[in-house]
């Protein structure tokens, strides 16, 4: 085998330590090209669903996962004033999957493990970080990657590139595909805390619906593993960041919220430009994406990471396929059409909807809602249905039926 007969992956976020682990286990071999000099932990994914919890338990990773985690088996729907409209019960999943519950763990935290796994299991394989992918061309034996790094610029060579490179993905760039969608008014602020909201009767997730300013609120580890709660809120665009936070700002939004005597004690601050977008290929010849290079959304819902995962798992089953037993390149076409349908159908449909629902204004339509959820959790069947739905199960099972 030449040197240059791998798998280049660009980017070492979530998705691409996955796809690492997934080809260096499937006895595919890489190069992990990651722009940035360590995993970067700013406050972004927390909640890992039932089929993701499912996959990495085929692979055992898994247990560290929960290991490190929270479980948490009910989230609740609120209104602002007037408080809990519905208690999803996540044990109503109990026989479609072995991990009827949410699992809430930090993603730079999901990094580091399978980061942790693939040096230590597979050290032969190149993870190069400050290593910056700036395109990417082919031809009919491989592609060649322009890569940027601190001693100047050189290229790499691989028979397949997957880009994991997020959002902005370069890869993406270099293939002739459109990154469809919009970019919401809105930022969306995430303020940490160390002060606990559980005595106030909120679950450990809470989606918390309001015409003037929805609000959401998790429980995730935090940095010294004894319990951060993230308080996101809706921001408008034009509002300059140094106003946004501003700690008489901050104070203001989390005291109007949940009024206390003392200031909260605000650890982080975040704001993120919020997107829905899907590409409208997943795959140019030797070029793949998957993850945020692939789609983005809002994080309501919390599932844009989980979505990148499940397309790794999907991808580098194919081409283990591909690579050791000789199957048609088409199963790349089939990854495409898995994978991109499931993100319209599901993942863009289903979190365009969340925001939707969070911020109505029709005070009617609003109490139409919220009715439907109190009969939802009335009735077991109704119940399970509809999370199946949300704990992404049904889109998992979608996209396993397209051919
Ligand atoms: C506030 C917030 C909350 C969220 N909550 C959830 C949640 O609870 N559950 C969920 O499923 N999702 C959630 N998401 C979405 C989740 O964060 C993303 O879907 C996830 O980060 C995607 O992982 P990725 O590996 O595809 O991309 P990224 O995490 O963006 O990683 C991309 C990596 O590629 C590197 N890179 C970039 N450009 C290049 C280049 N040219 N060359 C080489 N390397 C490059 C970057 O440095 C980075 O390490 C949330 C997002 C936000 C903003």
């Amino acid at each position: 085998m030449e040197d240059h007969d791998r798998v280049l992956i660009a980017g070492g976020g979530p998705v691409g330590y996955t796809a690492a682990y997934l080809l260096a286990r499937s006895g595919i071999p890489f190069t992990l090209l990651e722009a940035g000099h360590k995993i970067f932990d700013d406050p972004r994914a927390g909640t890992i669903h039932p089929p993701t919890l499912e996959l990495f338990a085929s692979i055992g990773v898994t247990p560290r996962m929960i290991e490190r985690g929270y479980v948490v088996p009910n989230y609740h729907y609120r209104d602002r004033r007037a408080g809990l409209i519905a208690n999803f019960d996540l044990g109503v999943l109990a026989e479609d999957t072995p991990f009827p519950f949410r699992l809430m763990l930090e993603q730079h935290k999901i990094c580091a493990i399978l980061r942790d796994l693939v040096l230590a299991e597979y050290p032969q394989n190149p993870v190069l970080l400050d290593h910056r992918v700036a395109s990417v061309t082919q031809d009919e034996n491989g592609v060649v990657a322009a890569i940027e790094t601190p001693s100047g610029p050189m290229s790499v060579r691989g028979r397949y590139i997957i880009g994991c490179d997020g959002g902005r993905s370069q890869v993406r760039k270099s293939m002739s595909v459109d990154f469809e969608g919009f970019t919401y008014d809105e930022r969306f602020l995430i303020l940490s805390t160390k002060y606990d909201f559980a005595p106030h009767g909120f679950a450990q997730t809470n989606y918390i619906a309001d015409p003037e300013q929805w609000c959401a609120l998790f429980k995730v580890p935090g940095h010294d593993e004894t319990g951060t709660w993230r308080v996101v809120f809706p921001m408008d665009s034009n509002t300059p960041e140094s106003e946004i936070f501003a700690e008489a700002h901050v104070q203001g939004l989390i005291q109007r919220f949940q009024a206390k005597s003392a200031p909260y004690d605000i650890v982080h601050r975040n704001i993120y430009q919020v997107h829905q977008r899907v590409a409208s290929c997943y795959r140019d010849g030797r070029i793949l994406i998957a993850g945020d290079a692939a789609h983005i959304n809002n994080p309501l819902g919390g599932m844009g990471m989980n979505f990148g995962f499940h397309d790794v798992f999907n991808l580098v089953e194919k081409l283990g396929r591909i690579w050791h037993r000789g199957a048609s390149e088409d199963l790349l076409d089939l990854y495409d059409r898995q994978r991109r349908t499931v993100a319209q159908e599901y993942l863009q449909r289903q979190t365009i909807e969340n925001k939707k629902n969070m911020e109505n204004k029709d005070t009617a339509a609003q109490e139409r809602f919220y009715d439907e959820l109190r009969g939802i959790v009335a009735d077991r069947a109704k119940q399970r249905a509809y999370l199946r739905r949300v704990a992404m199960i049904d889109g998992f099972d979608r996209a396993a039926s397209i051919t």
